[in-house]
């Protein structure tokens, strides 16, 4: 057993902090404040290798594996979650197409992906099903050698902007519910598609999010990722790294909350000595760094057994639940250590606090990822 990170790894990982420190952090609070979604920090971030780094190389990644991926998404988060998005999740959505995808497929939609160019997006959540995954209503049906899909998408991230998308469609009503679902790949500019950018998000605001409409949209056949009325199976494994990626989100930010709430109780004092000194503040300190140092063995791990072949989907939500949590509980530790300052936009704590509660509702809320874990401790 070795918990060391190798070589290549703590490069990586030095990397990914150093381009979020001179090319995220400048653009943080403007992108932020105005919804602004940033094309060329993506572009940016490929040519570093950080756009789907966890790609082998014969389809244009870096070929670090999932808990390279992992890394890099932990630095990036640790300067601003949302803008992270935008680099990590320009591959939103192409886990399934690796997964399940022909060859073809792989070749021709991942490395446009990698290089920056293009930009991929997971439609699934429906306006009236979110967590209710079976509830999804879109509808393909087959004509000639296409299918044309009718249906409305919510929450998407990467909707407005993206260059395709992998939806979750029905196409054998006839069957029961979890076998009657599809996996498609549908181009963003096909027409009948009508996309609107959600405004107003509480945080995570230079992620771009849309509601999307899809009426009578003809997408071929060859579209299809895996087989068909089998997508429901197709996207619970979608999760175990997806899940793992999100709370990799959750540990950046979980970091840096609390290295900037030390140095801000190292600085500023009270009652004639720095607030540091006092045991409460050492209590709130010593919470969150236990909590962090707990959620990245769960996080490496997780991750790790991916790249073992070995996902485990239990562990992945578990990391999910937890990395939720305890950004949560971090940032909330953060803004109050910082006091009144901590509740201005001066400050990135407030910015932090808001970004941090996505993280126990996306990619399953932490309701969801209880259900997961409990139905599995139940079946051991
Ligand atoms: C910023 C943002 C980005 C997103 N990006 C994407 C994306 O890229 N692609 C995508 O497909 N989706 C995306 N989503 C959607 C997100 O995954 C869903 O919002 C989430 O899964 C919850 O679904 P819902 O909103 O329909 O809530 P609901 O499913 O309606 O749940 C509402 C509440 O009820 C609880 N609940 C539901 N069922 C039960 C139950 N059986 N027992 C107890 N409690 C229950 C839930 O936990 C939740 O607290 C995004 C959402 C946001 C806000």
């Amino acid at each position: 057993m070795d918990f060391e990170l190798t070589e290549e790894l703590k490069m990586l990982k030095e990397m990914a902090y150093k381009f979020a420190v001179a090319e995220i952090a400048p653009l943080s609070q403007d992108c932020d404040e105005k919804e602004k979604y940033i094309p060329e920090i993506r572009k940016k971030a490929a040519q570093n290798g950080l756009v789907g780094a966890w790609i082998p190389e014969e389809y244009g990644g870096a070929g670090a594996g999932i808990l390279g991926n992992t890394i890099i998404t932990e630095e990036l988060s640790k300067v601003d979650m949302g803008i992270c998005l935008n680099v990590v999740a320009a591959t939103f959505g192409c886990e399934s197409i690796y997964q399940y995808g022909t060859e073809e497929q792989k070749k021709f939609y991942l490395p446009p992906i990698c290089s920056g160019e293009k930009v991929c997006a997971g439609a699934y959540t429906e306006p009236n099903a979110g967590t209710d995954v079976a509830g999804y209503k879109t509808r393909a049906v087959k004509d000639g050698k296409d299918y044309i899909i009718n249906g409305n998408k919510m929450f998407i991230t990467n909707g407005t902007v993206c260059d395709f998308m992998v939806a979750q469609c029905i196409t054998n009503p006839e069957e029961k519910k979890h076998n009657s679902f599809s996996l498609i790949i549908v181009p963003a500019d096909a027409k009948g598609i009508t996309r609107n950018k959600i405004h107003g998000k509480m945080g995570i605001r230079a992620s771009d999010t849309a509601e999307i409409a899809l009426e009578d949209v003809r997408v071929p056949q060859a579209n299809l990722v895996g087989k068909e009325g089998q997508g429901f199976r197709e996207l619970m494994h979608f999760f175990d790294t997806t899940r793992v990626m999100v709370s990799a989100q959750a540990l950046g930010i979980s970091e840096a909350c609390l290295e900037t709430s030390i140095k801000y109780v190292k600085e500023r004092t009270a009652f004639g000595a720095p607030l540091g000194s006092y045991q409460l503040t050492q209590m709130k300190l010593t919470e969150m760094a236990i909590r962090i140092e707990a959620l990245r063995g769960l996080i490496y791990k997780a991750a790790w057994l991916i790249d073992q072949g070995k996902p485990d989907y239990t562990l992945a939500a578990m990391a999910k639940f937890f990395g939720g949590q305890t950004a949560v509980f971090c940032a909330n530790y953060a803004v109050e250590l910082h006091g009144g300052y901590g509740y201005i936009e001066e400050y990135p704590v407030q910015k932090w606090y808001r970004d941090a509660k996505i993280l126990e509702l996306y990619e399953g809320t932490k309701e969801a990822e209880i259900m997961t874990i409990g139905r599995y401790l139940q079946t051991r």
